[in-house]
């Protein structure tokens, strides 16, 4: 079986920047994705607040710039999908979709992925109207109206971007004020392609081949109303991609992994970081941080395994 000093497993700002960290402490490691590396931020048009970027730089930019960072200071990065992970007491044996490797230690920046709305409709219309990357699909709606559904930062952000495309844009929120930053409300408020639907929820998305109409339903009157849109992007929030440790990690009572300040989880050897975790702020300079952390207190760990032999 292939033997590493270090697994990290996901290759979004966490797992790429404990990746550089690693590399550069010559900690003999190896990154596993199972899609392209960058994570959930190759989705997202554009960032405002990452520091170091006075005019802001494209969420793929960014992360493409981290990937070539990283495999700089050597680090190997492979397209593979983890399929489970134990602890026995010959190291952490990481099964993969080709051979399994053993770990001294292993970090897990999985990340989180997008939650689903759950109504009727959803399923069905899925990239026939229905969509979670406004980055991807938004040009696919000039000059139409669509719709995005929730009040968060992702949800109010991707509705300013795709006022390039569409002519109006419905933000749908299930209460009457924004979760959202300030400053992005703000945008949305003086964007005149922007209508706000306030306490309401979509029960159904409907259409023929593609969307034509969402219900909603207003939570405080219960009246229902129809809506003429052709898309609607669903920005809901996020689940953690906290399966694979799911027997082995405490997590909290939403999926996310518990961690102390040094990203270690409650299993020797298992670190996490980034928006996988239990954590206050999820962004890309918090994902960061946590890589850069759990990667040199893996290293120490390592080091001090070996000094124990
Ligand atoms: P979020 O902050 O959790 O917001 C989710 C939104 O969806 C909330 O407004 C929530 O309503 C609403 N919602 C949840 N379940 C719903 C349901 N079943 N039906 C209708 N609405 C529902 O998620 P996010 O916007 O994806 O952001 C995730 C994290 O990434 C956050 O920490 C955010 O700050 C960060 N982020 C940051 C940036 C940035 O700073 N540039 C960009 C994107 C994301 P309530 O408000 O009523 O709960």
């Amino acid at each position: 079986m292939e033997k590493k000093e270090l697994v990290i497993i996901g290759g979004g700002p966490a797992g790429l920047s404990a990746g550089i960290y690693a590399s550069r402490a010559e900690v003999e490691t190896v990154l596993l994705e199972r899609g392209v590396p960058g994570g959930l931020v190759m989705s997202t048009h554009f960032i405002e607040n990452y520091p170091g970027f006075g005019e802001g730089i494209g969420g793929p930019e960014l992360m493409i710039e981290m990937d070539k960072q990283a495999r700089r200071f050597g680090l190997e990065i492979l397209s593979k999908s983890v399929d489970s992970i134990g602890v026995t007491d010959k190291g952490i044996i990481v099964k993969t979709s080709s051979g399994d490797i053993n770990a001294g230690a292993v970090i897990i920046a999985t990340g989180v992925s997008h939650q689903l709305l759950g109504v009727k409709g959803e399923a069905q219309f899925t990239g026939r109207g229905v969509s979670y990357c406004a980055t991807c699909d938004g040009a696919f709606f000039r000059g139409k109206s669509v719709a995005v559904v929730g009040g968060g930062d992702a949800a109010v952000e991707e509705a300013n971007f795709l006022t390039r495309f569409a002519d109006k844009v419905y933000i749908i929120h299930r209460r009457d004020e924004l979760r959202a930053t300030k400053i992005v409300q703000k945008k949305a408020f003086e964007n005149p392609k922007i209508d706000f639907v306030w306490s309401s929820v979509v029960e159904e998305i409907q259409g023929t081949d593609t969307v034509n109409t969402l219900i909603v339903k207003n939570v405080r009157s219960n009246e229902r109303k129809p809506l003429s849109v052709e898309g609607a992007f669903i920005y809901v929030g996020n689940k953690p991609n906290s399966d694979l440790v799911k027997d082995i990690v405490n997590l909290d009572q939403n999926g996310f992994i518990i961690t102390d300040e040094n990203m270690m989880t409650s299993s020797k050897g298992i670190y996490a970081a980034g928006d996988v975790r239990q954590k206050f702020l999820r962004q890309v300079v918090t994902a960061v941080a946590d890589g850069a952390i759990a990667a040199v207190a893996a290293g120490k760990y390592l080091e001090e395994q070996k000094a124990s032999i």
